[in-house]
């Protein structure tokens, strides 16, 4: 299953509305066929890794992330593929998380007298598919905040500068986790001060969307999220009092935009964020700055912080990672489940506990 796992990590970043899955075909110990499922529309991993197997398949064992589909989407149900092929066991990492279809695909295999076993390495495949499984169970993207900050917790010093707190290690780390998201949001004010291009390094591969919230319409064109060769995967959030010309600056230029509710605070990400999951952004890397990590960690929409510490102090004049007062009764409470050293860097991971 450790081997399945790596076959579907292969698909992260590319395979929304579904998840990344993997599938290996096995029999005595002989690894004959694997797959992963590389984008919606075409085979998923199952099909794969049987047509990878070939006639071998016929009584062999199935290895797969994800409880496999039995109902008929753009391709017809891997149930119907895996019996077809002849397989005597399906070993299967977890059960699909929509309810309507969770456990159904363990009682057609059964049927035709494969035998199953279930939740195999199930913790595992449960974070591969942790953003699919958020989005099927509330609609809601599974919202990752990446903070790097000084030990005293700031991410700029009190003039503005921010480059480079965290060392190359970390910053390289943050490359993958932009390589596996479906979409990078920074709020307004550091896209004004730092603009980031907020694309993975190297450009070739997988392109994230960069969501670009613009309230009041005002940011400079002139931006690289606006004029470089991503401003295709650059998705404009324009407040109700952005000029209604706005849209017709944005379009030649081939970005997108919507129009999105504000209240008082700012924009209204409780209302925003399931827009964003129906275009397919089921997995979301804020990166901040001060104000957007706030709101979205006072509104319980952050998943995970993905904590990269630096030795170094930027003091009270510098700009804090969290730009809000939170009284001690009301901070948000989180279990850490990772730490490293990267460099002279901490990273750390850590899990609201209300989630
Ligand atoms: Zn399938």
């Amino acid at each position: 299953m450790r081997l399945a796992v790596e076959e579907a990590r292969k698909g992260l970043g590319f395979t929304a509305p579904n998840p990344a899955v993997g599938a290996l075909v096995v029999k005595d110990d002989h690894l004959l066929g694997k797959g992963w499922h590389a984008k919606a529309g075409q085979p998923h991993a199952e099909p794969l890794a049987l047509r990878d197997a070939g006639e071998a398949a016929r009584g062999a064992d199935l290895h797969v992330t994800l409880e496999p589909c039995c109902t008929h989407g753009k391709t017809p149900p891997c149930t119907e593929a895996i019996k077809a092929a002849g397989i005597r066991r399906v070993f299967i990492g977890c059960t699909d998380p929509n309810p309507a279809h969770a456990g159904r695909a363990y009682a057609i295999l059964r049927e035709a007298g494969i035998e199953v076993f279930e939740e195999i390495l199930s913790g595992t495949c449960q974070e591969l598919l942790r953003a699919f499984a958020r989005v099927q169970r509330t609609g809601i993207p599974y919202v990752s905040l990446k903070l790097a900050t000084s030990l005293d917790g700031r991410i700029a010093d009190a003039a503005g500068t921010s480059r480079w707190i965290t060392g190359p290690e970390s910053r390289e780390r943050v490359q993958a986790f932009r390589r596996e998201v479906d979409a990078i949001l920074v709020g307004t004010e550091t896209l004004r001060r730092d603009n980031p291009s907020l694309q993975p390094r190297p450009a070739e591969g997988h392109r994230p969307w960069r969501i670009v919230p613009d309230r009041t319409g005002s940011l400079p064109l002139t931006l690289k999220v606006f004029s470089d060769e991503n401003r295709d995967r650059t998705l404009c959030l324009l407040g109700p009092e952005a000029p209604a010309d706005r849209e017709q600056a944005l379009d030649p230029a081939g970005v997108a935009w919507m129009r999105v509710p504000a209240g008082p605070e700012g924009l209204l990400w409780a209302e925003i964020l399931p827009e964003l999951a129906k275009r397919s952004m089921h997995h979301i890397l804020c990166e901040g700055g001060g104000k957007l990590s706030a709101d979205l960690l006072s509104l319980r929409l952050v998943q995970e912080i993905l904590w990269f510490q630096a030795p170094m102090l930027l003091g009270q004049g510098g700009r804090p990672a969290i730009a809000a007062d939170i009284l001690f009764a009301e901070a948000p409470r989180l279990r850490r489940t990772a730490f490293e050293a990267l460099g002279d860097d901490l990273f750390a991971r850590y899990l609201p506990t209300s989630s």
